[in-house]
């Protein structure tokens, strides 16, 4: 392909991935360009889909011969020609998990520094040996603390967990990890006839065989008499530890339930050979300026700095000395440091400053783990390249906007282009220049409306983002409503939160503000969603989460819990980490339909019941690919991909279940109508078409009713949450809690969204959301500011009141944004 870089731009030819209807369009270089439009438009398919997916085959082309197949396995992206395209990086808001041992430092690579200031430079007990790098890295054999490899923590079950109530007796359950009904008898017995009393309370027992009882790995084999004698003979059986029975669950048992209740009884505490840093002892006995490499890693970014930079600020340095104790003054020393010290200032521009290196990374948001990538960016010294970024300003305050635009053309700057798909106009208006896709979404987008600098877009009459850029839009309603009430926290601690007493008002909207890391997830996501549920003795959402957090918050008090009678937390999280989950399955729609399929003459004829058209049951689906529609690719040095299923070519169904129709397609077809073609289809079958309704009302008509969960945004699976709550309309009180619930949408989409959650307070609700976009705030009856800023010195209530009495606080960072939106 002719590299034609005789122009600044980047050209594509026909480009018809997913949506896009045929995409010729002229993209500059060496600019930032911003890709608008509503969501499912199409820019996704244009930026990534396309450029960033074309860009990524030339390099896997070039690096690696062997890789072509691959590449043809992947997909290759649908368009004609693309050329003057440069090597591009995605920075992506990654929604798989990140690996539990990745951290702040290592995805900044500022732990490779660190860890190499210690290895030359740091203080050392009198005749040890110096350490390589690696010996400062939990992630490495010769760093890694024996005893827990790394982790930090150990897994296990606790006494005090397994035994909740020691004035029981073993009749009477005390031992709450071992098993109930039969098998719990028959450990009863057993015990019995090991002669230890299963009558007395627990604490009345030996030491010795409370500890054998709950700990011991041996297994021994005891002729049980049954208890009620009814039957006159005996059997050997074996006897298991409550720690031994809790750890076979684990190990084998594939109900969901079981391992959920076996994880109940473990516990997770830090090691306490390395006191949770993961590292080797020799490593924790060098220090820099006085403290170890682990006290380093759990200063914040803002302490870091303060700590390194008299090091960084030496201009005489000492010669380097491999000998001596300490090099905290050598050459070497300084010249890390000084490095460090002006790479951290970049994230403390970022307003990260909160964070510190040790933070693991799976508990960043997405749009923190963003910035660390942008900022990392800024030093690989890397140019000629296309950034193509996803909503940089997802999670961003307006106030933290401003020094990320500036990151950004500091990239530009050094001779980079970015490619942005975004929202937020006042990101938009800094473009050099825009592609704006549209008109709508799905079938009825995938055309550029407009490409050229950002001016021009006025004149577009088609483009919903030209009407929202150039104020051709009515302002967001206001509602002003009166709380009926209130919910009256005390003294709570957690995080940066330090005794903190809010007052949330019930039956109205609540948008909770602050910059990144002032503790708005904290208070809501975290305080308030964990009171309320346990109020209401709501199961955890996500076992998972209850494992890895047992979440402990401090209260001094709480009033009003009482008023709801039911928590819904509707958050980004996806709605399935399979693709064997998605938009039917989750919304039960597709109950509705697996019956229409099943009432068909064709169907009852065979005796094809609903099951029959799941592709999760044997009978029904592809045996290829076990109804996945795709088939995982394992390759070397690659992560593992997908590729279509060769048998059924994504049907998910085997032929036989295919031959079944209802009004002329078979159940694989209906799952590919998007929602808005199935509401036509489907409009007979009213639980079906209740779902859909719902669907479209909240902005995702344009969505497939197959497309698997892990094909969807935060945003979509966020609005599909909402339109299942919707489709319920129950009576009652219930507490909404959203988590940014309009990053991800075109300010058409939020508009949608917000006539929807105004619905739910309308019907007498309380929702409460931690929210950023300014339209969203002022349409809230009721806003609570936490700040002044990030981390330590951040966590209290600025401002609170209506958005109008928000915007005259003088010390709250939002108030002059407020105030300039309701001007
Ligand atoms: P945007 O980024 O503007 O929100 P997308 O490019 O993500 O839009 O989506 C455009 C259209 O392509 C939508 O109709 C969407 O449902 C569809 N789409 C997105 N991803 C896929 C996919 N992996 N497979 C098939 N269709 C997809
Ligand atoms: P916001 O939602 O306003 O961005 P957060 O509630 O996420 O703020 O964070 C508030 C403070 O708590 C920050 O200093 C942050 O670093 C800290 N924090 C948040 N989550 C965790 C966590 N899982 N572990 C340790 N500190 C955390
Ligand atoms: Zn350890
Ligand atoms: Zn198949």
């Amino acid at each position: 392909m002719p590299h034609d870089s005789s122009d600044h731009f980047v050209h594509v030819r026909g480009a018809t991935e997913h949506n896009l209807r045929n995409v010729d369009v002229d993209v500059p270089r060496d600019a930032m360009v911003a890709f608008t439009g509503v969501s499912g438009s199409g820019k996704s398919s244009l930026a990534f889909g396309t450029l960033y997916a074309e860009a990524q085959r030339r390099y896997f082309e070039s690096v690696a011969p062997y890789a072509r197949r691959l590449v043809q396995q992947m997909g290759v992206p649908h368009v004609q020609e693309i050329t003057g395209l440069p090597p591009a990086v995605a920075l992506q808001q990654r929604r798989g998990a990140p690996s539990a041992r990745s951290t702040v430092g290592t995805l900044t690579t500022l732990s490779n520094l660190l860890r190499m200031l210690y290895s030359r430079a740091g203080t050392y007990p009198r005749g040890a040996p110096r350490l390589a790098a690696e010996a400062f890295s939990p992630n490495t054999v010769a760093g890694a603390c024996p005893r827990c490899h790394g982790l930090g923590v150990e897994h296990d079950v606790s006494e005090e967990l397994m035994v909740p109530d020691t004035s029981l007796s073993i009749r009477e359950g005390a031992i709450a990890a071992w098993p109930g009904a039969w098998q719990g008898a028959n450990l009863r017995s057993i015990v019995s006839g090991l002669g230890i009393d299963v009558d007395a309370p627990w604490r009345s027992l030996k030491a010795k065989d409370r500890r054998w009882l709950l700990f011991t790995d041996e297994q021994p084999k005891v002729l049980v008499k049954p208890e009620r004698d009814r039957v006159d003979y005996g059997y050997h059986g074996t006897f298991w530890s409550a720690r031994a029975h809790v750890h076979h669950v684990l190990a084998t048992s594939k109900s969901a339930s079981m391992r959920e209740k076996a994880m109940r009884f473990i516990r997770s505490v830090p090691c306490p050979e390395c006191g949770g840093t993961g590292l080797r002892p020799d490593a924790l006995k060098v220090t820099f300026r006085g403290l170890t490499i682990a006290a380093v890693n759990a200063l914040s970014l803002t302490e870091l700095v303060e700590f390194l930079r008299p090091v960084a600020d030496l201009s005489e340095a000492a010669a380097a000395t491999a000998t001596a104790d300490s090099g905290e003054a050598t050459e070497v020393a300084v010249r890390l440091c000084t490095d460090l010290v002006a790479r951290v200032r970049v994230l403390l521009d970022l307003g990260l400053g909160y964070l510190s290196l040790g933070r693991s990374s799976t508990t960043l948001s997405p749009g923190e783990a963003q910035r660390l990538r942008v900022a990392t960016q800024l030093r690989s010294g890397l140019f000629g390249v296309v950034y193509v970024l996803d909503e940089p300003s997802a999670g961003l305050h307006p106030a933290d906007a401003a020094p990320l635009l500036d990151v950004l053309d500091r990239l530009k700057g050094s001779g980079n282009s970015l490619f942005v798909v975004e929202h937020d106009l006042d990101i938009v208006r800094r473009a050099d220049w825009v592609v704006d896709l549209g008109p709508g979404a799905g079938e009825n987008g995938g055309q550029v409306l407009y490409s050229g600098p950002v001016a021009g877009l006025e004149q577009v009459p088609a483009s919903v983002t030209g009407a929202h850029l150039f104020g051709r839009v009515a302002a967001p309603e206001r509602h002003q409503r009166v709380p009926q009430g209130w919910l009256h926290l005390r003294g709570i601690s957690r995080h940066n939160l330090v005794d903190l007493t809010v007052d949330v008002p019930l039956c109205v909207m609540t948008a909770v503000t602050g910059v990144s890391g002032s503790g708005k997830s904290t208070l809501v996501t975290q305080v308030l969603a964990e009171l309320v549920r346990r109020h209401l003795g709501q199961a955890p959402e996500d076992a998972e989460d209850a494992e890895v957090d047992e979440l402990e918050i401090d209260v001094d008090g709480v009033t009003g819990l009482e008023s709801f009678d039911r928590l819904v937390r509707v958050d980004q999280r996806p709605i399935g980490r399979t693709p064997r989950s998605n938009l039917a399955t989750y919304t039960s729609l597709f109950d509705a339909v697996r019956k229409v399929y099943a009432a068909t003459p064709a169907a009852r004829e065979r005796g094809y019941g609903p099951g029959r058209f799941s592709f999760n049951v044997a009978e029904g689906r592809c045996e290829t690919c076990q109804g996945e529609s795709f088939v995982t690719v394992e390759l070397l040095f690659l992560p593992g991909t997908y590729a279509p299923c060769p048998t059924c070519h994504g049907a998910r169904y085997n032929e036989t279940t295919l031959e079944i129709e209802y009004r002329g397609k078979n159940v694989a077809e209906v799952l590919a109508l998007s929602v808005d073609e199935a509401a036509d289809f489907l409009a007979d079958v009213p639980a079906a078409a209740r779902s859909l309704t719902t669907l479209r009302e909240v902005g995702l008509g344009y969505l497939r009713l197959g497309q698997p969960a892990t094909e969807l945004s935060g945003g979509e699976a966020q609005r599909i949450k909402l339109a299942t709550e919707l489709q319920r309309a129950r009576r009652g009180h219930a507490l909404y809690l959203l988590d940014e619930p309009t990053a991800g949408l075109h300010p058409a989409d939020i508009a949608l969204l917000l006539r929807q959650l105004h619905r739910l307070v309308d019907a007498g609700n309380t929702v409460v959301l931690v929210e950023h976009d300014l339209d969203t705030v002022i349409s809230a009856d009721w806003v609570i500011d936490l700040g002044p800023r990030g981390g330590d010195e951040g966590g209290r209530v600025v401002a609170t009141g209506t958005p109008d009495q928000v915007a005259r606080v003088d010390d709250s960072a939002t108030a002059p944004f407020l105030a300039a939106r309701l001007a």
